[in-house]
């Protein structure tokens, strides 16, 4: 099964991933978390994008497509994989496309979380009380500007994506404002639906 979790921050595409995870035996595709080992690795692509990332703003998409493409063809991935945060522009879907083209697999579903903004912030509030709370340390793009400013990255870069995926026959649009285990039930009848094995 070959999944895109679609959605802005703090919609819930991480946890929602995990139970995929879980569930369907894929891996979770996570480009934020790759990234996110990149710079506490000190690597080249780490370095071009720690600052990036701390803005709230996209890394260059030739830097995520490369490590999409190379994450792919890992054996994993051989019976499918869910993307958690890639694609986030046009040129990264069109590229996933292609990827997928020349590997001669396609996408099952593309799987849309629609929260709104207010709540988005809510949940960034909380979750940095919770981390805060447990001793651990928060991450860095999780406060008000920096996280105002991934929220407007969502909207003039990724929304796009949705009339993208939708004119494909492929985007599924699930309420994200309810718990998170309605969800993941909704999740669920849609992928009966798409895949019924
Ligand atoms: P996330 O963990 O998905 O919220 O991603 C954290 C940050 O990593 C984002 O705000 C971007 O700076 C960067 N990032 C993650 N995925 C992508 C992507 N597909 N394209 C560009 N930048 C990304």
């Amino acid at each position: 099964m070959r999944l895109i979790m679609l959605g802005p921050p703090g919609a819930g595409k991480g946890t929602q991933a995990q139970r995929l995870v879980e569930r369907h035996s894929i891996p979770q595709l996570s480009t934020g978390d790759m990234l996110r080992a990149a710079v506490a690795n000190g690597t080249e692509i780490g370095r071009r994008a720690k600052a990036i990332m701390d803005r709230g703003e996209l890394v260059p998409d030739d830097v995520v497509n490369q490590m999409v493409s190379g994450r792919i063809d890992q054996e994993d991935c051989r019976n499918g994989f869910v993307l958690d945060g890639f694609p986030r522009t046009v040129a990264q879907a069109e590229a996933l496309t292609a990827m997928l083209e020349q590997r001669g697999v396609a996408l099952d579903a593309v799987i849309e979380l629609k929260v709104d903004r207010a709540a988005l912030i809510e949940r960034m509030e909380k979750r940095v009380a919770d981390t805060l709370a447990a001793g651990r340390t928060v991450r860095s793009d999780d406060n008000p500007d920096t996280f105002a400013r991934r929220l407007d990255e969502y909207r003039q870069k990724t929304a796009p994506l949705l009339s993208y995926y939708s004119r494909r026959g492929e985007l599924v649009t699930i309420d994200g404002m309810r718990g998170m285990d309605i969800v993941t039930r909704d999740i669920e009848n849609v992928l009966t639906k798409v895949d019924p094995d």
